[in-house]
């Protein structure tokens, strides 16, 4: 499978959370080098043109507690946050497990709204949170994004329905 996509291609954002201390920062490496020993790999090719410090890192952006925001997987290269949705979907992870501050809820929303901007389906097909998924039996994030996703955020995206996307 090429790690490159067409971003045409790209259907749907989906919100997962690191699972860590709710409130503490985590370092993008620690996260790189969690899902480098679950297996995942970045192209080498594409990590010469893309966050080169970065080998593993699955998500596309890391949301900290204090609002800053970091890119891991370029847009234009497929994810590794959700299986079988890897392909079509950007990866937008909140660093905590199930609780987030106002400052990292709004970058959330402004990075979710950025994207349809540049995402090819107006309005974007989906946004959830991994937990909305089919068959996923986690909690992931901890929070329920399509219910507390701003009306000018929903404005862009089609209001999630599972089981139009099974
Ligand atoms: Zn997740």
């Amino acid at each position: 499978m090429s790690a490159y996509r067409d971003i045409r291609n790209i259907r749907g954002v989906v919100v997962h959370c690191t699972a860590t201390q709710n409130f503490k920062p985590v370092d993008a490496h620690e996260i790189d080098w969690w899902h480098a020993k679950r297996g995942f790999k970045r192209s080498p090719k594409i990590c010469n043109l893309f966050n080169a410090d970065l080998i593993a890192f699955g998500y596309h952006f890391l949301i900290q507690p204090d609002g800053a925001i970091l890119s891991g997987r370029a847009i234009w290269e497929t994810g590794a946050h959700a299986k079988g949705w890897n392909r079509s979907t950007v990866g937008i992870a909140m660093v905590g497990t199930d609780e987030f501050t106002d400052e990292a809820l709004s970058r959330l929303w402004e990075t979710v709204l950025s994207l349809s901007l540049i995402l090819p389906h107006k309005p974007v097909p989906f946004l959830c949170g991994h937990r909305d998924l089919p068959d996923v039996h986690k909690a992931c994030p901890g929070f329920d994004v399509c219910r507390t996703t701003p009306d000018d955020v929903l404005d862009y995206y089609v209001p999630f329905d599972a089981e139009v996307h099974r």
